[in-house]
């Protein structure tokens, strides 16, 4: 609990975003390897995040937190200042060695196959299902805080722009997360008041994700071109929903057709995705160890550099 920055080494970076650069770390007493998410001081999201993976702790698709660093140089202080709502420092958490699945999209240099996005799909939703059982909305699923495991497990990462409901209906629409992935209704609630569900924004994120794994790039826009705010606007608001190649399978097809219904409140829940055939759990060990046949893969590519 009165963990300090100096307790860990940190080997090399992981990777950078708006929440600060996560390095591959060891803490030094244990020898045990980490991931270390540092952050800007006084980042108001790293108390959202840290307060998130502890009401998440049990949940197995969700990372595991190991430590909160505080900012403050003496431990007591230090708690206090956390206790007081000062923002941490850093936490440390549980190091995935397969990164994240925009990493492995780029190592693969290729697209994924259906068999082992499946396996992220359903982990995904088994880590969304935890999420939302305990009023947490994630707002910020993408492909790069998605995190896999050498075995091919999946866990949701980065809660920098998650919320935890007070009320069932509190209204989230506000411009957080990655605009890239953010659904119809949380650019125009207005136009959706009526059936205004904040969890289903994280399935539309979830089918924008899984559908850029198939096509290897971000399927909104056409490939290549520069994400802009308004043309993201225009393609998801006023655009059709997108949708894989008719070679894909026709599970799949409607897998990603019920996460990305542009009405919310046609959308399917994560518990109805969870009995869909393309996330059928008897499939789900071979899915699985498809994907970390691709994690070794992209490893040895890595090598051979
Ligand atoms: P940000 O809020 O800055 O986006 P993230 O938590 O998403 O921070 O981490 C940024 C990147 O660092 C991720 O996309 C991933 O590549 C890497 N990363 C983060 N956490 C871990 C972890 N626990 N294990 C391995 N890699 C990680
Ligand atoms: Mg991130």
């Amino acid at each position: 609990s009165d963990a300090r920055l100096s307790d860990y080494e940190r080997i090399s970076v992981l990777g950078h975003g708006n929440g600060g650069t996560v390095y591959k770390a060891r803490h030094r007493r244990s020898s045990q390897p980490l991931a270390l998410k540092v952050f800007a001081a006084g980042d108001l999201s790293a108390a959202r995040e840290a307060e998130i993976l502890m009401l998440a702790a049990d949940a197995p698709h969700v990372v595991r937190l190991h430590a909160v660093i505080p900012p403050a140089s003496s431990p007591a202080a230090a708690s206090a200042a956390v206790a007081g709502g000062e923002a941490p420092a850093a936490l440390a958490l549980e190091l995935m060695p397969g990164g994240s699945l925009a990493g492995l999209l780029r190592q693969l240099g290729r697209p994924m196959g259906e068999r082992p996005i499946a396996a992220v799909a359903r982990q995904a939703l088994l880590g969304l299902a935890a999420l939302h059982a305990l009023r947490v909305v994630h707002r910020d699923l993408k492909p790069s805080n998605l995190l896999v495991g050498a075995g091919g497990e999946v866990k949701i990462a980065d809660f920098g722009a998650g919320k935890v409901l007070r009320r069932r209906l509190d209204p989230c629409a506000s411009y957080v997360g990655t605009a890239a992935y953010m659904s119809p209704e949380r650019f125009d609630p207005e136009a959706y008041s009526g059936d205004y569900d904040p969890y289903a924004a994280d399935v539309w994120s979830l089918g924008v994700a899984i559908l850029e794994l198939y096509l290897g790039h971000f399927p909104l826009l056409p490939e290549g071109q520069r994400p802009d705010w308004a043309a993201l606007m225009c393609a998801i608001c006023f655009g059709e929903a997108p949708e894989p190649p008719a070679a894909a399978s026709e599970e799949f097809r409607d897998f990603v057709a019920r996460c990305l219904e542009k009405k919310a409140g046609q959308r399917a829940s994560v518990a109805e995705l969870l009995e869909h055939p393309f996330v059928a759990e008897r499939d789900a060990a071979a899915a699985q160890q498809a994907l970390a046949a691709l994690v070794a893969e992209a490893e040895q590519g890595d090598g051979d550099l």
